[in-house]
C-alpha cells in the first residue's frame, strides 16, 4: 500500500503562459470554494496546516503546488462559485485555468470535489466537461461525509452520479473531519501516477 511520507508547499503561480512544469507528474484538485478542498489536502498530507482552511472566501486566486513524497505534485486550483465573484473575476479564473491545462504536459488525473449534501452545480459540470475534453481522467470525491446520516449516503451518491454522469464506483467518499477515505484516495492517485 502506498502511503504519504512527506508533503510540502512548493510554490504558487498565477501566470501559465510559459509554464513548463516542475518535472513531476501532476494531480489536479478542483472544486467550489468551501467544498473542503484545503481540509482534504491537509488530510492527505497528514498536516493540518499545509493548505489553509479559509473562513473567508474569495481571496487572491492562486494555483498552489504541493510536492508529495518527492514524487508528485498536488495542484490546488482556486475554488470557484462563491457568491460575490463578479463576471470579470470568473473570466480571469477561467483564463488562468485554461492556460494551465493547455500548457501542462504532466497532468495524470483530476480530482473534482463535490459536497455530498448537494447536487453538483453547473460550474462543477463545466469543469468536469473541460477536463474530459482535455483527455484528463477525473475522479469525483464527495466531501463532508460526516455531515449526513448514513441512511442518506446512497441516495446522495446516486444524485451526484446522475448529475455528473459518472459511475457511482468512480465516486470516492471522504470526511476530513473524521479522517475517512484518505488511504483509498492515495491508492487511487498512485494508480494514475504509476499508469495502471
Ligand atoms: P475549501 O474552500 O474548499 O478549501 O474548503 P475548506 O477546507 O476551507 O473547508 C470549508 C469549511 O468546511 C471549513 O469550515 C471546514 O472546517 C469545513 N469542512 C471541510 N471538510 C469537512 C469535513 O469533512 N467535515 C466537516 N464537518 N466539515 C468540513
Amino acid at each position: 500500500m502506498k502511503t504519504i511520507k512527506s508533503a510540502c508547499f512548493l510554490k504558487s503561480e498565477t501566470d501559465f503562459k510559459n509554464y513548463k512544469g516542475f518535472g513531476y507528474p501532476e494531480i489536479v484538485f478542483a472544486g467550489r470554494s468551501n467544498v473542503g478542498k484545503s481540509s482534504l489536502i491537509n488530510l492527505i498530507a497528514n498536516n493540518g496546516k499545509l493548505a489553509k482552511v479559509s473562513a473567508t472566501q474569495g481571496k487572491t486566486k492562486l494555483v498552489n503546488f504541493f510536492l508529495f513524497n518527492d514524487e508528485f505534485l498536488l495542484v490546488d486550483l482556486p475554488g470557484y462559485g462563491y457568491a460575490s465573484a463578479g463576471k470579470d473575476e470568473q473570466e480571469r479564473w477561467a483564463k488562468m485555468i485554461n492556460c494551465y491545462l493547455e500548457n501542462s504536459k504532466q497532468i495524470k488525473c483530476a480530482i473534482l470535489l463535490v459536497d455530498i449534501r448537494h447536487t453538483p452545480t453547473k460550474q462543477d459540470i463545466q469543469i468536469l466537461d473541460y477536463f474530459t475534453f482535455n483527455n484528463i481522467p477525473v475522479t469525483i470525491v464527495a466531501t463532508k461525509l460526516d455531515k449526513i446520516k448514513n441512511s442518506e449516503k446512497q441516495r446522495n451518491l446516486a444524485n451526484i452520479s446522475a448529475t455528473l454522469k459518472v459511475g457511482i464506483n468512480n465516486i470516492f467518499v471522504v470526511s476530513a473531519e473524521k479522517k475517512i477515505g484518505r488511504d483509498e484516495l492515495v491508492q487511487r492517485i498512485y494508480q494514475f501516477i504509476d499508469g495502471e
